[in-house]
């Protein structure tokens, strides 16, 4: 299982979200306190956000480890964003190792990260993927699908592969799409913004778990949590 996080609200540097608290991505990448399966994060880490004046969102994507970076840790003080999409990966058994199949992916419009599994042969063969991660697939077929009906596409897959595991994180921007679908997940509300995160990256006593099969959809008006129910 990989670990994610988004973040949407004040402009806030890539450091301070992804590196610098003390559960941070980086600290998830080797040390997780929640993870259920696999033990680190060492398969690539991916970072995407948005830029003031610029439609397409920014990548930064590797097939090594986040603590290798050394480049990424002297420029992530540098990059503010008001909203991102980060990732570390534990490739599932028999996944490539490759940049493209790390997260986050895009159209061009959304960041999404998947944090499980699926058996890809319930995937429909007409959404072209930039890898055969399942991953990469299941990003090509939300895109797609259209990232709005991120519960009835979970709903739809989960029904076909009942091993799936389908924690995914989108964000366009302006607007945070995340589901629970056998993995952990918390989010953080500050007067700042909205942290939506695999797990808590600090012990601040605000951190709320949502359960799992459910919906989390963030945007300026507020955050809602529903349950996913398979119709
Ligand atoms: N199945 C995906 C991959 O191989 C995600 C893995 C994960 O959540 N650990 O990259």
């Amino acid at each position: 299982m990989c670990r994610h996080i988004a973040w949407l609200g004040e402009p806030r540097s890539l450091a301070d979200l992804v590196l610098e608290p003390p559960h941070s991505l980086l600290v998830q990448s080797y040390a997780p306190r929640r993870q259920q399966h696999g033990l680190v994060n060492a398969d690539g880490w991916g970072v995407g956000f948005f830029a003031e004046g610029r439609a397409l969102p920014a990548r930064w994507r590797a097939s090594r480890p986040l603590w290798h970076d050394a480049s990424f840790a002297s420029v992530a003080p540098t990059i503010s964003t008001t909203c991102a999409v980060a990732a570390v990966r534990s490739a599932t058994v028999g996944m490539p190792i490759e940049d493209t199949a790390v997260a986050p992916f895009t159209d061009g419009r959304w960041l999404l990260s998947h944090n499980g599994r699926i058996d890809r042969t319930v995937l429909p063969a007409t959404a072209v993927a930039e890898s055969l991660c399942d991953a990469a697939m299941v990003a090509a077929h939300v895109f797609t699908a259209g990232p709005e009906s991120l519960g009835d596409i979970v709903c739809d897959l989960g029904g076909r592969d009942p091993q799936a595991r389908l924690n995914l994180l989108l964000s366009n921007g302006s607007r945070v799409l995340a589901t629970t679908w056998g993995d952990t997940l918390s989010y953080l509300v500050t007067a700042a913004g909205v942290v939506v995160a695999s797990e808590p990256y600090d012990d601040d006593p605000g951190w709320v778990d949502v359960p799992d099969r459910h919906l989390v959809d963030v945007t300026a008006d507020g955050l809602s949590v529903t349950p996913l129910e398979p119709t």
